[in-house]
């Protein structure tokens, strides 16, 4: 069977997607790799951006104003105007499904402050805002009676002269490989803070599957050396203390007890200042106790939760010990102002696209905007592109290399620990394609990144079984996150300035030359990284 629309990943953007999708008609198919409850979208806590002006005097123009000056430059007005423009739209219509927004003294939709915004702007739930839109949002493809494959994963996309034709999937009860044909995908997987292994507030899914999938198909990525570090998480796990947390009143403090940085400034200049007071060997905390347990309990509960479960410190009583960790990914696949990859039928949206809204830095609140406001876009785009497509091209030559992949993968022997491997490269990101970025480091980093690469087929599996093999999959998900880690690095090492999350050393402040999105593509063989101007 050919769908008109495969949505693959069931997180906040491809269940959007796929509702507006199934509103155009569109003969639709969602598949992901978990239920689609336990998406990284669930995470999310702070809230999502939109200027209904609720709480103080806002506006569609002071929220474009915000986002324009967090992307230093490097996105698309037109893009960033339409996204802030449809927010008020977008929220009231997850209100008109049902998310259960928290309320002001007058039953507003209460709103709050986020780092970076000069606006109280960011409408929540509680602290567990990601997580009641994505469960609202299941609710209501379920009462549409949408189609889900859950537990497939994504290996590879088939494509014909440049057309996306179908996907490659492993099911993982059964351990077979399948192919599903469509008219057009959309690609919703998420980001790729996974390559931090170790030093992020992200899942283990973040391992950018999506991207690399693309990737290999010929689809064009940009911005990949732009990655947010959010300066707040636990120090020894990397789960994040939320930004309302800060939004509220919350202080950073070093060792001695001093203040050291203005918390509510961009995440990339707050982060900045904890790494630095970290290698002059301070421990570095936030402290909101002063905003007494009532209110914790109330607005916050959940990161009082997270500190007692992850740190055994209850924040009412205790200063929590934190330190700067990857949060969210501004790089991903290029797409166009319909969504549209470089392969033709290709859409990608969320969080594994660049769609030229964040740029160089993501405004807290702006990505849960995105995936509702072009999650919608992409859906109606895709259902529109896919009425157009009359051949009926399904093309096998895809499916039987994969499968051979998957067969060589099980085959292969097991020399050399790849989890070990997973854990270097996390350090190494950290470390070296970090907060403050170094050009020999970076170099290091790239090398080893390539020896990684080049040892891949003695990393072979412990486990041979055929059912819920999470060996393979976690295989499969580190020769991702190397796939990715070249471009990457190499944009990263090309970008000789500072802009946003980017900050090189010895470069410090953003140069003219560079105010332009990095893209990454192979010809050949061989990497590429052109730089190019943002159609404005
Ligand atoms: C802790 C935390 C807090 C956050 N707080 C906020 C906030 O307050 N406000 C805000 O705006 N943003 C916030 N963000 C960012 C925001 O939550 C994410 O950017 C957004 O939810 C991403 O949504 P998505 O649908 O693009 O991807 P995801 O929600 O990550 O969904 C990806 C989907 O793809 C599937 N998938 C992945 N790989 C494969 C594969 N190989 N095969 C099949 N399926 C696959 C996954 O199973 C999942 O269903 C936060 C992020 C984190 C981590």
């Amino acid at each position: 069977m050919k769908y008109d629309v495969l949505i693959i990943g069931s997180g906040g953007a491809g269940l959007t997607a796929a509702l507006r999708a199934k509103e155009k008609g569109a003969n639709i198919l969602v598949v992901g790799e978990t239920y689609p409850t336990r998406s990284q979208t669930c995470m999310a806590q702070g809230g999502i951006n939109a200027a209904l002006g609720n709480v103080e005097n806002d506006s569609p123009e002071a929220h474009i104003a915000d986002t324009l000056k967090s992307s230093g430059g490097i996105a698309s007005e037109r893009m960033i105007r339409q996204l802030c423009e449809d927010a008020p739209k977008s929220v009231h219509w997850l209100d008109s499904i049902g998310v259960p927004f928290s309320r002001t003294e007058d039953a507003k939709i209460a709103q709050r402050r986020l780092g970076g915004t000069s606006g109280i702007r960011a409408c929540y739930s509680q602290d567990y805002t990601g997580l009641k839109i994505l469960h609202t949002l299941y609710d209501q493809c379920m009462k549409e009676a949408i189609a889900f494959k859950n537990e497939y994963f994504l290996l590879d996309l088939c494509t014909e002269n440049n057309q996306v034709t179908g996907a490659v999937f492993y099911n993982m009860r059964s351990g077979d490989t399948k192919t599903i044909h469509a008219k057009s995908i959309i690609l919703a997987t998420g980001g790729y803070s996974g390559l931090y292994y170790g030093y992020t507030t992200n899942t283990n899914q973040s391992t950018g599957d999506g991207i690399a999938a693309a990737f290999r198909a010929g689809a064009r990525l940009s911005n990949m050396e732009f990655i947010q570090f959010h300066p707040t998480g636990l120090k020894n796990s990397g789960i994040l203390i939320s930004e309302s947390a800060r939004g509220a009143g919350g202080t950073l403090l070093n060792s001695h007890g001093e203040r050291f940085v203005d918390e509510l400034k961009p995440r990339d200049v707050v982060s900045r200042a904890i790494w630095e007071e970290m290698q002059k060997g301070e421990d570095v905390f936030l402290d909101i106790r002063h905003l007494g347990e009532a209110y914790i309990d109330e607005n916050i509960p959940q990161e009082r939760k997270l500190c007692l479960t992850y740190a055994g410190i209850d924040p009412v009583h205790e200063v929590i010990p934190i330190a700067p960790v990857a949060h969210y990914t501004m790089g991903g696949i290029a797409v166009d102002e319909t969504l549209m990859s470089s392969i033709e039928g290709l859409f990608a949206v969320g969080e594994c696209s660049n769609a030229n809204v964040h740029g160089a830095n993501r405004l807290g609140g702006n990505s849960l905007l995105e995936i509702v406001s072009f999650g919608r876009k992409a859906g109606e785009n895709a259902a529109a592109f896919a009425q157009n497509v009359t051949d009926t091209i399904t093309n096998t030559e895809q499916s039987a290399k994969t499968k051979a992949y998957i067969d060589a993968l099980m085959e292969a022997p097991n020399e050399i620990n790849f989890y070990q491997k997973r854990t270097r490269l996390g350090e190494l990101c950290y470390q070296k394609a970090g907060i403050i970025k170094e050009a020999s480091l970076l170099e290091d980093a790239l090398h080893e990144v390539e020896a990684m690469t080049s040892q891949l087929h003695e990393m072979g599996l412990f486990d041979k079984g055929c059912t819920y093999n999470t060996n393979l999959i976690e295989r499969i998900k580190f020769e991702n996150t190397l796939t990715l880690a070249k471009p990457l690095l190499t944009a990263a090492l090309k970008r000789k300035e500072s802009r946003g999350a980017h900050f090189r050393k010895g470069y410090p402040v953003p140069d003219k030359a560079f105010e332009k999105v990095s893209i990454c593509y192979t010809k050949k063989n061989t990497l590429i990284v052109d730089f190019k101007k943002v159609a404005s």
